[in-house]
């Protein structure tokens, strides 16, 4: 997706850690344009399929999921990072290892907003290691749902998380794939143009 890799050529910074921020148009502030183009692109790539339901992780993931959920006419339901008082006791839940934060989290939805035999479409803004998408994978699993597809913005092609998915037989989708930073240039993935 070209107007995606231009903003991240434009703006975005490789940090140690093999890290990109993006925090002027997809992780502090957001372009709303953009999040649109990409959940426009994403039911494009997706439309084929009947989706009941988007799941992503608060909190970067969600307006691309939103934009997506918007043009499915499907609801979109966040696993949340922090379970406060507003959420049911009746929970599905899964451990995750965040790449960034180099910590363990639980993610939690509760079992009112996913149901058995819902056909679920996942999306995320960055892909990884895969471990958040794979603790969606886990908590569809509990309900009794189906995961169609995994919709990512940006995969980090050079760290596993795509190549575990797809050998899952995941449908996976990412709207541009970095290859590597190359002394903190970005270099994408040819097919993904
Ligand atoms: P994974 O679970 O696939 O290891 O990592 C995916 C999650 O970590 C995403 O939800 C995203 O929030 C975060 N993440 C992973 N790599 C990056 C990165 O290079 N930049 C930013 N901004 N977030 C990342």
């Amino acid at each position: 997706m070209d107007l995606l890799k231009q903003r991240i050529l434009q703006e975005g910074i490789v940090l140690d850690g093999n890290i990109l921020k993006v925090d002027s148009f997809i992780n502090h502030q957001i372009d709303p344009i953009l999040a649109d183009e990409i959940g426009r692109e994403f039911y494009k790539r997706f439309k084929d399929m009947k989706i009941d339901k988007i799941l992503t992780i608060e909190t970067s993931g969600i307006a691309f999921a939103l934009f997506t959920a918007y043009h499915f006419k499907a609801p979109l339901v966040f696993a949340k990072k922090y379970p406060g008082k507003n959420i049911s006791d009746e929970i599905y839940s899964s451990r995750v290892y965040s790449y960034t934060k180099q910590k363990e989290y639980t993610i939690s939805v509760s079992c009112r907003y996913i149901s058995s035999g819902d056909r679920i479409l996942l999306i995320d803004d960055f892909l990884a290691n895969g471990q958040a998408i794979l603790g969606l994978i886990d908590i569809a699993k509990q309900a009794g749902a189906s995961v169609l597809g995994a919709g990512i913005a940006i995969e980090k092609g050079f760290q596993p998380g795509g190549k575990i998915l797809r050998n899952q037989g995941i449908r996976l989708e990412s709207l541009v794939a970095i290859e590597s930073f190359n002394d903190k240039k970005i270099i994408f993935r040819e097919e993904e143009k």
